[in-house]
């Protein structure tokens, strides 16, 4: 246990990213949506138990994987057993999906084995609010939503593990599930045993709620008359489509519309994003997310890129292909990397700013996982330079200053935004680590029966 006195300075620095194990630990905390941060985040500072299994405070990556994958050997990305490309059989499921479909596909099966009884999975309640809730039946399992990127509170997720008898999946971005597992190593350890299996997404980052008020004024919708919400779905990329409650919808594309690229920023991020170096879902058995890869370019409805980490996983995947519900193809660790990046695998950029914060003095939380070392620190200057624009960036949203800051890419900003799309364009469409000799890519016949 770390000897972290309390959550004020997680509250003071505004890194909480939700997850409710204070909640679960000690109950005189309350997690609630901040007015000008827009992140949900503890009212009051709770005690030394409850900063205990904050992961804003620290998480300890070495004992949570023995504690979960004891014996196993743990290298950059976490213990990885097979690394795959993998995606659903199923047209419209994969299409409807944020990538390949697969958690889906694994879901109804593992319902429709009785290798479990039940799937805590987040799904969608009213407006823009999302939470944690049980699926019993393979046929609901496709009423879930894709990914919602915008910062939750997940503690129902945690209050269903503790309510629910029987044997349990779970589907969780890595921070719900270091929260999740340091309150249940620490104050609920005989909730472990009900845990199957867990399905991780790989995750970059959330966003604070400013990235929908400013959608809002981009698009024209009024945040408070959202009734539903959803970022992907319809191909690879996908949209965002907003749906009023008068039934009215306003979409952008992901990948092009001016104004996403401003709401969704890194700086609209939740703060502690920024340090998080658990972008591969370290304590999921199974890891899910997008395939960005030169070789997967030609998909029109998305591929999932998947590791497996126990042997569990691994056949539950394999079954999915034995019954035809899943084309996949095992690849090796190194297009974990070439899929997300050094940048974010390896917390080049994590690492070097939370340095940069204890310099400061600024409260920081001890997140030392298996990836440090590997990959190159990005320079100070780079960190304080983000310090400075996301200081800025954030006294701006919190005066929902947020045409200003459509203005302010267009200008100040615009040398890096072009740059982005000319690294896209180089890197997954000219190949040109291919070309030039540094990697070799997963020949397209290799991807028979992929879409
Ligand atoms: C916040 C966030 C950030 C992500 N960042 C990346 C990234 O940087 N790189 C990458 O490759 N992939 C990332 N992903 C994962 C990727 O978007 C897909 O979710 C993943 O590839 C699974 O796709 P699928 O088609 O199999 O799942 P889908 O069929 O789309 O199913 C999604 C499942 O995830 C659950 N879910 C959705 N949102 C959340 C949430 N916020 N918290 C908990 N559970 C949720 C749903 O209940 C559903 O069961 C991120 C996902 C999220 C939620």
């Amino acid at each position: 246990m770390n000897v972290t006195a309390d959550l004020s300075g997680v509250i003071s620095s505004g890194m909480c990213i939700g997850c409710g194990a204070c909640e679960m630990a000690d109950t005189s905390v309350k997690v609630s949506l901040h007015p000008s941060r827009l992140i949900y985040e503890p009212t009051s500072p709770g005690s030394e138990l409850a900063a205990s299994v904050c992961p804003a405070v620290s998480v300890d990556y070495a004992g949570l994987q023995d504690y979960l994958f004891p014996g196993a050997a743990v290298g950059p990305f976490g213990v990885v057993r097979s690394v795959h490309l993998s995606q659903s059989t199923t047209t419209e499921r994969n299409v409807k999906a944020s990538s390949g479909g697969l958690i889906k596909e694994l879901l109804r099966s593992l319902l429709s084995s009785g290798d479990i009884d039940a799937v805590i999975a987040l799904d969608h309640v009213d407006g823009i609010e999302f939470a944690a809730r049980l699926v019993t039946t393979p046929d609901d399992v496709d009423t879930l939503p894709g990914s919602i990127y915008h910062n939750l509170k997940q503690t129902p997720a945690l209050q269903l593990l503790k309510d629910t008898p029987g044997r349990l999946a779970v589907v969780a971005i890595p921070c719900e599930l270091e929260g999740l597992y340091s309150w249940v190593r620490t104050c609920e350890p005989q909730l472990r045993d009900k845990i199957v299996l867990t399905i991780g997404l790989l995750c970059g980052w959330q966003y604070s709620h400013h990235s929908i008020n400013a959608m809002g004024e981009y698009l024209g919708y009024n945040p408070e008359d959202i009734a539903d919400i959803s970022y992907r779905g319809g191909g690879p990329v996908g949209k965002l489509t907003v749906t009023t409650r008068s039934g009215e919808q306003f979409s952008a594309s992901r990948r092009v519309d001016f104004g996403y690229q401003v709401a969704f920023d890194r700086h609209f991020n939740t703060s502690r994003c920024h340090v998080c170096i658990n972008h591969s879902n370290f304590l999921a058995d199974l890891v899910v997310g997008d395939a960005w890869l030169p070789s997967t370019v030609f998909t029109k409805t998305g591929i999932s890129l998947v590791v497996c980490r126990t042997e569990f996983a691994e056949t539950s995947l394999k079954r999915l292909v034995d019954t035809g519900s899943c084309v996949s193809i095992q690849v090796g660790e190194d297009e974990i990397r070439e899929s997300q990046t050094d940048r974010v695998v390896f917390g080049e950029f994590a690492y070097a700013y939370a340095d940069f914060l204890r310099e400061l003095g600024l409260h920081t939380p001890r997140l030392d996982g298996p990836n440090k070392g590997y990959g190159t620190l990005k320079p100070r200057r780079h960190v304080a330079k983000f310090h400075r624009e996301l200081v800025r960036k954030q006294a701006l949203m919190a005066a929902r200053r947020y045409k200003y800051m459509k203005l302010r890419k267009a200008t100040l900003e615009l040398r890096g935004y072009v740059m982005r799309y000319v690294r896209w364009f180089m890197v997954r469409i000219l190949r040109i680590k291919s070309l030039s000799g540094q990697r070799k890519e997963i020949p397209r016949d290799r991807f028979q029966g992929f879409a």
